[in-house]
């Protein structure tokens, strides 16, 4: 979940396109100036800030304040890892792999941080730090509001109001990083911008998306396939975006519960969005797992690519 704040700040570069409205093609190849306009209509739609849940932390702040709403995130996280835990095999070796999780909140830009504890425990090492960034610490140096900082074993997430039905996705796909680390995996960062990136981020985003649908009931893939099945067939994964509307992102917030979110959280969801409906599509015409993995990891170098670009 790396892309967010660089598609936002990347899209936002075309507005001036907006006056033509999104649409579906006729003829149906991809056409990236498509993909841009469809994203932006609903970035657009999506302007303001999120409401945050730390916006500030200095000396002069009420500190038990800030600490006790870093104890509801930590709560809100922690009951999400029990009451999903079950969702893939992966999910479940993630939960199993981190017992003592801690939550922390970021109190300067060179990397300071409390740890906030309710008990006097904070002696007892934890094996997974959750650490909030507040509103004045989140800059453009973090790539996405949330990413896992393999240095200090922290999962870094901007301290904001998340949807209750996306923030478990967020913190198992990060979760799964840590995971992969703690089994001696070396994957390249996003800084790397590779095909090899691809294929560690491939399978966090389908745990991501394996979340959301639990936490949906099932209404998210159930509105992908519905999506797919008025497309029918493409040449190409990516081809089929060529048939997607604003309406169709719009629905995906109803079910995901974000139609208030901002502009931030909005500039993630539309990648998870837009990943999941190719994945989605790869899913339901590709039989073997090998073939589906190798297009997926297309899939999504390609979507990097298409939101990188400047
Ligand atoms: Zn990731």
């Amino acid at each position: 979940m790396k892309l967010n704040r660089k598609i936002g700040k990347v899209l936002f570069c075309f507005l001036f396109l907006l006056t033509i409205n999104a649409h579906a093609l006729d003829g149906k190849v991809f056409n990236s100036k498509d993909l841009v306009i469809l994203t932006n209509s609903y970035l657009q739609s999506k302007g303001g800030d999120d409401a945050w849940l730390i916006k500030n932390i200095s000396p002069t702040d009420d500190f038990a304040d800030v600490a006790m709403r870093a104890m509801d995130f930590e709560e809100q996280a922690k009951k999400a890892l029990e009451q999903l835990r079950a969702t893939t095999t992966l999910s479940s070796k993630v939960v199993e792999s981190f017992k003592k999780i801690k939550i922390g909140v970021l109190t300067s830009k060179d990397g300071k941080l409390i740890i906030i504890d309710d008990q006097d425990s904070t002696k007892i090492p934890h094996d997974l730090l959750l650490c909030l960034i507040p509103k004045n610490l989140a800059d453009d140096s973090y790539l996405s509001l949330a990413s896992f900082d393999r240095d200090a074993k922290a999962i870094m997430i901007f301290a904001l109001h998340y949807p209750e039905k996306l923030l478990p996705a967020l913190i198992f796909h990060e979760m799964g990083h840590a995971y992969y680390l703690k089994l001696g995996k070396q994957s390249p960062g996003i800084e790397s911008f590779s095909k090899k990136y691809c294929e560690e981020e491939v399978e966090m985003l389908d745990l991501g998306r394996a979340i959301v649908d639990k936490s949906t009931g099932g209404a998210f893939f159930r509105f992908t396939d519905e999506l797919l099945r008025k497309v029918g067939k493409a040449k190409e994964p990516k081809d089929v975006l060529a048939h997607i509307e604003l309406q169709d992102l719009i629905e995906f917030d109803g079910i995901l519960e974000a139609k208030k979110c901002k502009s931030i959280i909005s500039g993630l969801l539309v990648f998870e969005y837009i990943y999941n409906i190719g994945a989605r599509y790869i899913e339901n015409n590709f039989k073997k797992e090998r073939d589906r993995k190798s297009k997926k990891e297309e899939f999504c170098y390609f979507l990097m690519k298409e939101y990188y670009k400047e």
